[in-house]
């Protein structure tokens, strides 16, 4: 665990964090810095630093976060009207925190737009 990772922090409970779902493989938390009224991280317990470090191995643990996402889109109340899932990797998305994990945001509309 790289005790400099935030999120690795979170995992192993030395970092506050609001805390909506977590198992062996998986925890969920609210962003700290939400762009829309329902703004949750779905992150790996596991420090993987990107989806880049991601393999046939890890199938099963990356549809275990969509899964996690759209059971928290139901208890968040968004799922009919609708909502996003987004994981930022590498430099142009703009990826700031270097731990596998999905954005679940929704809570009103969001137009697709770049920039
Ligand atoms: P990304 O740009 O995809 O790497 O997203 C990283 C996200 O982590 C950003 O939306 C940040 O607001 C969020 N974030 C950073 N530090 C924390 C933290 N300590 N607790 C919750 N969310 C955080």
């Amino acid at each position: 665990m790289p005790t400099a990772c935030i999120f690795c922090q979170i995992v192993a409970g030395n970092a506050p964090a609001q805390i909506f779902y977590r198992d062996d493989q998986v925890i969920a938390f609210k962003d700290i810095h939400p762009l829309t009224p329902v703004h949750l991280l779905v992150a790996t317990t596991q420090h993987i630093a990107s989806l880049n470090d991601t393999g046939q191995d890890t199938a099963a643990l990356l549809g275990r976060m969509v899964a996690v996402a759209r059971q928290l889109a139901i208890e968040q109340g968004v799922h009919q009207s609708g909502y996003r899932l987004m994981i930022n990797t590498g430099a142009d998305a703009g990826q700031s925190v270097f731990h596998l994990h999905l954005h679940l945001i929704g809570g009103r509309h969001m137009p697709f737009r770049f920039g």
